[in-house]
């Protein structure tokens, strides 16, 4: 039980609240406890090591650890009290990254094919000056790739209901994003979607 609440996921976030990372609460609490973050609430206070201490103490919502000495609450989301020790993530343009983005389903007519037969799509073909980039490149199904060849998709009556753009790194992460509503990771996650550059 112990161990398995070491180990859930932890949102870290920059001193400017970006969502930069993802952690353990094991790492966490370290962070937290060597000053070099704090943990924040829902309320959006942020707490150092002996506040979290103090309201893990008082707290009944929170789910907590116990130590031999003392509990501690687990934290759902810390901040960065320095400079970031985390650079923000750059997500990598591979193939593994464009299946996640585009959820393994032709962006054209929405199927989901066997994965063998999706294919990687420059929407401006390449003999046309299409670059590799994140906004030229989506999954495909062979049928629809035969169909497009080397045209522009509006010459053959395909047309793509999303516009294809670089996804932010959590989208692309091997973490599990809690699908909760309600949770605390939300509020920072939504900020990073509606924050996050959309230039190259
Ligand atoms: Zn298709």
């Amino acid at each position: 039980m112990m161990q398995s609440m070491l180990n859930q996921s932890v949102l870290v976030l920059n001193r400017h609240w970006a969502a930069v990372h993802v952690t353990n609460v094991r790492r966490a609490l370290i962070l937290v406890f060597g000053d070099h973050a704090k943990v924040v609430t829902d309320d959006y206070s942020t707490h150092n090591f002996e506040s979290w201490r103090d309201l893990s103490q008082v707290s009944d919502s929170l789910r907590k650890i116990a130590t031999p000495s003392f509990q501690i609450a687990v934290p759902e989301v810390i901040m960065l009290t320095r400079f970031s020790k985390f650079p923000p993530r750059q997500v990598k343009f591979s193939r593994r990254n464009i299946y996640t983005r585009d959820n393994y389903t032709c962006q054209y007519c929405g199927v989901i094919p066997p994965k063998d037969e999706l294919t990687i799509d420059h929407v401006i073909p390449r003999s046309r000056g299409g670059k590799s980039t994140w906004d030229n490149v989506v999954l495909a199904c062979m049928r629809c790739n035969m169909k497009k060849g080397d045209r522009m998709p509006g010459e053959i009556g395909l047309k793509l209901p999303t516009q294809p753009r670089k996804p932010h790194w959590l989208e692309c992460s091997h973490f599990q994003v809690r699908p909760n509503e309600n949770s605390l990771w939300q509020k920072f996650l939504d900020n990073a979607y509606w924050n996050v550059p959309l230039q190259e």
